[in-house]
């Protein structure tokens, strides 16, 4: 049983109890999960927690040691790398230097010998959906390497593969151009129906584009969710820790009634007070995980708050667009508050020392076990 199967979709690929060894390592343990067709997936992890192995295993380059994985319904184990309807694009794209844009393009087609008619409409085709069109007679080495990135993509897609597997896709783009690139990668998954699984160091791009992310370690699923839900409701410390910055307040629970909790976390301090949608016991171990932007900050004593604790300003980060202050709330626990800079900031009105109020709502975190 996992919980990451929906009996209302339509899987392309399903794990099964999938495991990988390598000797006596256990690199992926037990793992099942569906990836729905049409889906942009995203596996995130630290490293060396799994992913490429994941990718591997699609493919064709490794063997599964334990369980199955369907592709459309087979089981594939016994279906060599270049049976299965997968493509991989790697970071390095691995493009033919001598070879024109065309031809890179058409290189797999040619050697399923396509038939030219079709094979050129093919081309043309992919050329078009990746607005590669002006720049058909040309040699790697002669376009960018955004360009470069979108004729790696056009070739993987040539030969419609239902899966397509993204190593880092865009790594080797700057900033900037990364970000942009993420958009068309997005209208060209859409457009072509192709199911996309990515594997990327970079957070923010897994949410941009994909329509749902797990989060592995050490082999194993720890939540699979949309962008939003690993976000807003993670279910462990660990996922909440691992996307985007978070504070953790350990505490006890006791239960306040209709889905709510005081949490006793420090000495001398009134509880905090939390909803959850998961029970707790009366002294209970609990987490309230809490993303700074849901901290307020402010110089004067909040007039009505549900949670409302004094400290002292530690640092300042300013982003530009947000600014992130650093309290530490008397008992020494250190907290991060995150405002929008939404007025200019002609001078700072809260400074490093100021003693502050941080204050947040009782649905602002989640209440977690471990
Ligand atoms: P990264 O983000 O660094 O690429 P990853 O999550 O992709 O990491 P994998 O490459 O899948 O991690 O590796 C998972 C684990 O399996 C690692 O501990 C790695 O050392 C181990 N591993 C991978 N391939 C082999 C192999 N051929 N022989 C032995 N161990 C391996």
């Amino acid at each position: 049983f996992s919980p990451w199967t929906d009996p209302n979709e339509k899987p392309l690929i399903r794990f099964r109890g999938v495991t990988k060894r390598f000797g006596d390592f256990v690199a992926i343990d037990n793992l099942t999960l569906d990836i729905y067709e049409r889906e942009f997936f995203a596996l995130l992890g630290p490293s060396g927690c799994g992913k490429t192995t994941m990718m591997r295993m699609l493919a064709g380059f490794e063997t599964v040691s334990d369980g199955s994985i369907e592709l459309a319904g087979k089981d594939i184990a016994d279906v060599p790398p270049n049976q299965r309807a997968v493509n991989m694009m790697f970071q390095s794209y691995a493009l033919f230097p001598h070879l024109s844009v065309w031809d890179n393009i058409a290189f797999g087609l040619k050697r399923d010998r396509m038939e030219k008619a079709a094979l050129n409409a093919r081309v043309d085709e992919m050329l078009k959906l990746t607005r590669l069109e002006k720049f058909a007679k040309r040699k790697p080495h002669q376009i960018s390497g955004g360009q470069r990135q979108r004729v790696a993509l056009a070739r993987s897609l040539a030969k419609a593969p239902k899966l397509l597997l993204l190593d880092e896709p865009l790594g080797a783009l700057d900033k900037k151009l990364r970000q942009d690139t993420q958009f068309e990668l997005m209208d060209i998954q859409e457009k072509t129906g192709t199911t996309f699984v990515i594997v990327t160091h970079d957070q923010e791009e897994a949410m941009t584009v994909a329509s749902r992310v797990a989060v592995m370690d050490e082999g194993r699923l720890m939540q699979v969710a949309t962008p939003a839900d690993i976000y807003e409701t993670p279910d462990s410390v660990y996922v909440a820790d691992f996307i985007g910055d978070v504070n953790i307040i350990q505490g006890t629970a006791k239960p306040a009634g209709e889905g709510a909790y005081f949490v006793d976390w420090a000495v001398n301090q009134p509880p905090l007070l939390a909803t959850s949608e998961r029970p707790f016991t009366e002294g209970q171990e609990c987490h309230l995980a809490i993303r700074p932007e849901k901290i307020a900050i402010s110089k004067e004593k909040p007039a009505e708050a549900e949670n409302a604790v004094t400290g002292k300003v530690l640092d300042i980060a300013y982003l530009g667009n947000l600014s992130t202050y650093h309290v530490e709330l008397e008992g020494g626990q250190i907290i991060k508050a995150q405002t929008a800079n939404t007025r200019r900031i002609a001078r700072r009105d809260i400074t490093w020392e100021d003693p502050v109020w941080v204050k947040w709502s009782k649905t602002a975190g989640v209440l977690l076990a471990e």
